[in-house]
């Protein structure tokens, strides 16, 4: 890195504990992301503070990317030349007519979220953190929990981009249709996203209840119950003893009937104390649960704001089935518990509304996820991600596009009816390939040829 970019990441992020991880790297050695997994391959990061800045250094620049937050597992936000940060002023701009807030692309949801329920208003959903990006998150269609819920990228409403060539673009959902929808899950392929308009709706308060131990046999047989028994719904397990260890079920008070938190939930009992999805592990960094009512920031994630979860040491990869498969797909992984666990902390089972992106995994299909957080062993997660991914691929199984995966760009062609329509639009923003990268090269550009 050179002196000049260190002294502006440094100014800039002083007073700013949303990007403090950025910092420490700054005080250390190599810039990696948050896993400590992969060492990005330059250290040249410029970080801009305004949208002329933005347009100049993109204009002078033949290859870089943007990096956001540096919470994807694998490369796709990597560059051997040049990376660039938006530590712009993060100015939030809200419409209540309108019922959207503009928000800069650098913002974490854990900045914005707070500010808009101080305000009277909400997002619909977060993710099982609030220390991402909005800009990072929405252009790797990151998402909640909750059947009737989109990923987080569904409420953008519309997106200021700089293009390859310096110029500013404006898309939105009203004006520009299919052209938009192909932008938003952009997978950092199309600029730098400088703008977001997002969706809100007016604040609501949650009560999260966590079940201990719900049967394998009850959540086949009650699948569809379980997952719309809460706005949110997700399954923790090891995959040992044909159950789930935990049932996380987010409630909204506001929803009518409400969640009557009974002892017993398909079989599973109601946890007398906050836990952690690891059980073993303390809830201290945990979203609290007990049924206490609080601000939905509070509730929808997993972790709250204030504390780094589990310090970065583990590896992630995240598999989408259609909604129709989830039951069989869940089978399938199960019978292979005792591969798996060696290498496993958790896994965790969510539901994710159908969208209309088109690098979304959840184009025009309701999804489940299968998520699977590992120890850190690089070597024998390699080893298992095939597996895995032979496993569900009956079940037109996609990967998510920040976690580790194998699955082999002809395969994902397949899986991606939109993608050449996707690599037509990158090449009208980008025509010399400016802000691609190994990871879209590979899996993205040369899946299109
Ligand atoms: C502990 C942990 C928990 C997680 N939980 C979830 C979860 O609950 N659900 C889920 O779906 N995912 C989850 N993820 C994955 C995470 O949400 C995604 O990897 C997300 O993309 C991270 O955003 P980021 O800004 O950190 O991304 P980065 O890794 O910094 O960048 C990701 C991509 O976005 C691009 N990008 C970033 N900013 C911009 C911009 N301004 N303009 C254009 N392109 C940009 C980058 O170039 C890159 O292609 C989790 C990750 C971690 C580490």
């Amino acid at each position: 890195m050179n002196k000049r970019s260190f002294l502006k990441v440094c100014s800039s992020l002083i007073g700013s504990p949303f990007l403090a991880p950025l910092f420490a790297w700054a005080a250390g050695e190599k810039l990696k992301n948050w896993a400590g997994n992969l060492e990005y391959s330059t250290e040249n990061l410029y970080s801009a503070r305004t949208l002329d800045q933005v347009r100049e250094f993109v204009k002078k620049q033949n290859s870089l990317k943007v990096l956001g937050t540096r919470h994807c597992f694998n490369k796709i936000a990597d560059s051997k030349r040049q990376l660039i940060s938006l530590n712009t002023d993060q100015a939030i701009a809200l419409d209540a007519a309108g019922r959207t807030v503009t928000v800069e692309g650098g913002l974490t949801y854990g900045h914005l979220s707070p500010y808009l329920d101080s305000r009277g208003w909400a997002l619909h959903n977060l993710a099982s953190l609030p220390h991402i990006s909005i800009a990072g998150a929405c252009s790797t269609a990151t998402h909640g929990s909750g059947e009737k819920n989109g990923n987080l990228a569904a409420a953008v409403v519309a997106l200021e981009i700089v293009n390859a060539a310096g110029e500013v673009v404006q898309l939105s959902r009203a004006k520009d249709g299919q052209e938009f929808l192909g932008a938003v899950v952009g997978l950092g392929a199309l600029g730098v996203i400088t703008k977001l308009t997002l969706d809100i709706q007016p604040t609501f308060q949650m009560q999260q209840y966590v079940y201990e131990n719900l049967p394998l046999s009850e959540l086949k047989n009650n699948f569809d119950a379980i997952e719309s028994s809460a706005y949110s719904v997700s399954l923790f397990t090891d995959w040992q003893k044909q159950r789930i260890n935990e049932v996380w079920l987010k409630c909204r008070t506001d929803q009518k009937p409400t969640f009557e938190a009974l002892p017993e939930f398909f079989g599973a009992k109601k946890a007398t104390r906050n836990v952690h999805p690891i059980i073993e592990l303390s809830a201290e960094n945990c979203t609290e649960q007990m049924g206490v009512p609080g601000p939905w920031y509070e509730r929808l994630p997993h972790f709250r704001m204030g504390f780094t979860p589990s310090a970065g040491r583990e590896l992630q990869s995240e598999y989408f089935v259609p909604r129709h498969n989830a039951v069989e797909a869940i089978s399938a992984i199960e019978r292979l518990h005792d591969q798996i666990s060696p290498s496993l902390l958790i896994a965790e089972i969510r539901a994710i509304a159908a969208d209309e992106l088109w690098m979304s995994p959840c184009y025009k299909q309701s999804c489940v996820t299968i998520h699977f957080t590992w120890k850190p062993d690089w070597p024998a997660v390699s080893q298992l991600l095939p597996v895995i991914e032979k496993q569900l691929a009956p079940f037109r199984s996609r990967p998510h596009w920040g976690k580790l995966f194998s699955i082999p760009p002809a395969q994902l062609r397949t899986e991606y009816e939109r993608l050449p329509d996707f690599v037509a639009l990158a090449e009208k923003f980008d025509p010399h390939g400016k802000f691609r990268n190994d990871f879209l090269n590979a899996n993205i550009f040369g899946a299109a040829s």
